[in-house]
């Protein structure tokens, strides 16, 4: 909760006051910074598990549009657990259960089919 990223905040402030060396005293400074500018990003993570850059693997998950999926099967090919089921020219579809959350589809379908979304918003 907010309380943890107080204490984060403090313990930062404190490595940094108590350091006898300077590479100590400048340890915190990346959190420091990064709690300065974008405190609503650790927010996010902690009070609402979202990643508002839809970069933690933890937080997030891959859908696939059901208007712009082509069903060209790539990406079903190449997915390591096989966890996308479809049939040639047909919408397809990941299983959330078995989804490992490579990216690699993603990456691999030229009709950006293939969305990244905040897992909380899928009730992952
Ligand atoms: S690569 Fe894209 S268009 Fe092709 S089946 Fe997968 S999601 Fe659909
Ligand atoms: S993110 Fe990786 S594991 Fe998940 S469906 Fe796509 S290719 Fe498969």
């Amino acid at each position: 909760m907010r309380s943890d990223i107080d204490l984060l905040e403090t313990l930062s402030r404190n490595v940094m006051r108590g350091s006898l060396c300077g590479l100590g005293a400048t340890a915190p400074n990346p959190v420091l910074t990064t709690l300065r500018y974008f405190r609503e990003e650790y927010v996010a993570h902690v009070a609402s598990r979202t990643c508002p850059a839809l970069a933690c693997r933890d937080f997030i998950a891959f859908e696939i549009d059901e208007e712009t999926c082509t069903g060209c099967t790539a990406c079903a090919a190449l997915c390591p657990v096989d966890g996308i089921a479809g049939t040639r020219k047909h919408l397809h579809v990941i299983d959330a259960a078995v989804c490992i959350k490579c990216g690699v589809c993603s990456d691999t379908c030229t009709f950006d089919a293939v969305e990244t979304v905040n897992a909380v918003d899928t009730g992952q």
